[in-house]
């Protein structure tokens, strides 16, 4: 029977479907295999078999794979069951593989395990949670470039880089000052700027990335019949048609999410925020405040020929100071006025139309901006805030390191420093607890 520590979960979204897969890890599994499917399995071939209970009753009929370690996901044994997608039936063939000494895998578990098995680094294992957590197109391809190592072989030149830099750099700490070539001098600082040079542009790349699988977050602030729901879909056009609310998240103040050229925008309601005396609403009021407060943007709409509502204005005023504010006026279809688009010091009004769909693109352009993306071609791979905080971290150590002349230790600490911050990224020296962090963030079975 299996060790201690198999793991089995339903890999597949829960609900109705035609193929439903039970995906087992561990450390030996052809026992297992065998007590389920009364079959020996072959590596690698899929093999049509009657899944049984201890009983010896059918659970269901489907296709058995057996990956023998170390060739398979994880890095062990993988024992995957694809069976009819129904929540009872694949519960029957978890619940058997349990009885069989499995345990429930925890989130990200199976993902966890071929990061720890050196299947996938850390960038590649985030990008298996955001490729599967993908809102747009754009994010999903750019996720997918990360799981193939896209980003993980820039980072890894980049150490390789800073590698032979370091031995450089160390060779040279032996030799007291006025013995050290002019020539390994000049070798050095040249490593080093072209170290310097190359994260600048993964780093742009990175933040891009950042931008596409974190979007950003909007309030919408607006007197009802202003036009705010019809806004909404006339921004995301065709890419959704429909606004997409985000039930039971953390994120519940966000009203809806709808993606602009596959940046995705959450859209924070104010609509609630007013003055009460009912503690509950308070307690609403509060949070809903600490979401805009941490938002990227705001949007004031009014109807074009009307004066902005009291609580709107109050609202405004109370935004923080360095929130990014367009004053969004509507409905310029009903007043014969032309869109536009117009910045002064405080915040940019834009002119539109949502219903003939007038000066929509100078509002989107503006969203866009605002979040920090630049369409660009295929260039874009997926990273996170942790990615681009490391990449920032070792650009500032090698700016120190660069200002170094003549104290070598220093340098050479800086670049040890700068080499740490980026190997973090590709999780070669990750603390047990961010590992914790991160994988805890997957769904189960993945
Ligand atoms: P919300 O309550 O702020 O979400 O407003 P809605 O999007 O439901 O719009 C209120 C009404 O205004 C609806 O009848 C819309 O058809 C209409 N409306 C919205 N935008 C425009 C516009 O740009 N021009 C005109 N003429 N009507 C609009």
């Amino acid at each position: 029977m299996p060790a201690a520590d198999t793991i089995a979960a339903i890999a597949t979204a829960p609900g109705r479907g035609g193929v439903g897969v039970v995906r087992v890890s561990g450390k030996s599994l052809a026992a297992l295999a065998a007590a389920l499917t009364s079959k020996q399995l072959e590596p690698r071939r899929a093999t049509l078999a009657t899944f049984c209970a201890a009983n010896g009753a059918p659970i269901d009929q489907g296709l058995a794979l057996f990956f023998p370690a170390p060739n398979s996901f994880t890095g062990e044994d993988v024992l995957e069951l694809h069976g009819h997608g129904g929540n009872a039936v694949m519960q029957l063939l978890l619940q058997r593989c349990i009885e069989l000494g499995s345990r429930l895998a925890e989130p990200g578990e199976f993902t966890r395990r071929a990061f720890l098995n050196d299947k996938l680094d850390l960038a590649q294992a985030e990008s298996v949670a955001d490729l599967i957590d993908a809102a747009s197109v754009e994010a999903a391809r750019s996720a997918a470039r990360s799981l193939v190592g896209e980003f993980s072989r820039l980072i890894d030149a980049l150490v390789g880089g800073l590698i032979d830099l370091r031995m450089h750099v160390e060779a040279c700490i032996d030799f007291p000052e006025e013995e050290i070539d002019p020539a390994d001098r000049m070798a050095i600082r040249s490593k080093l700027e072209s170290i310097q040079h190359r994260l600048t542009s993964v780093m742009a790349e990175a933040r891009q990335g950042a931008v596409l699988r974190d979007g950003l977050t909007v309030a919408l602030i607006g007197r009802p019949n202003v036009g705010k729901s019809s806004l909404l879909n006339c921004l995301a056009g065709e890419e959704v048609a429909i606004v997409t609310p985000i039930a039971g998240t953390t994120r519940d103040q966000v009203r809806a999410t709808i993606t602009i050229e596959g940046v995705p925008v959450h859209l924070i309601d104010t609509a609630g925020l007013r003055p009460t005396d009912d503690p509950v609403e308070q307690i609403g009021i509060e949070r809903t405040w600490q979401a805009v407060e941490k938002a990227g943007a705001a949007l004031l709409i009014s109807e074009a020929g009307e004066a902005v509502g009291e609580n709107e204005a109050r609202i405004v005023q109370q935004l923080p100071e360095s929130l990014p504010l367009a004053w969004v006026y509507n409905k310029i279809d009903l007043y014969g006025i032309k869109p536009s688009l117009a910045r002064d010091a405080r915040h940019t009004s834009v002119r539109l139309s949502a219903r003939t769909g007038e000066g929509i693109d100078l509002l989107r352009h503006w969203l866009l901006e605002t979040a920090g993306w630049q369409p660009q071609g295929e260039g874009v791979f997926m990273a996170r805030t942790r990615h681009v905080n490391a990449l920032e971290a070792a650009r500032e150590h090698l700016g120190r390191a660069a200002a170094e002349q003549d104290r070598w230790e220093l340098l050479a600490e800086e670049l040890r420093l700068a080499q740490a911050n980026l190997a973090s990224i590709t999780g070669e020296f990750t603390p047990d607890d961010l590992l914790g962090q991160i994988f805890s963030r997957f769904c189960i079975g993945k």
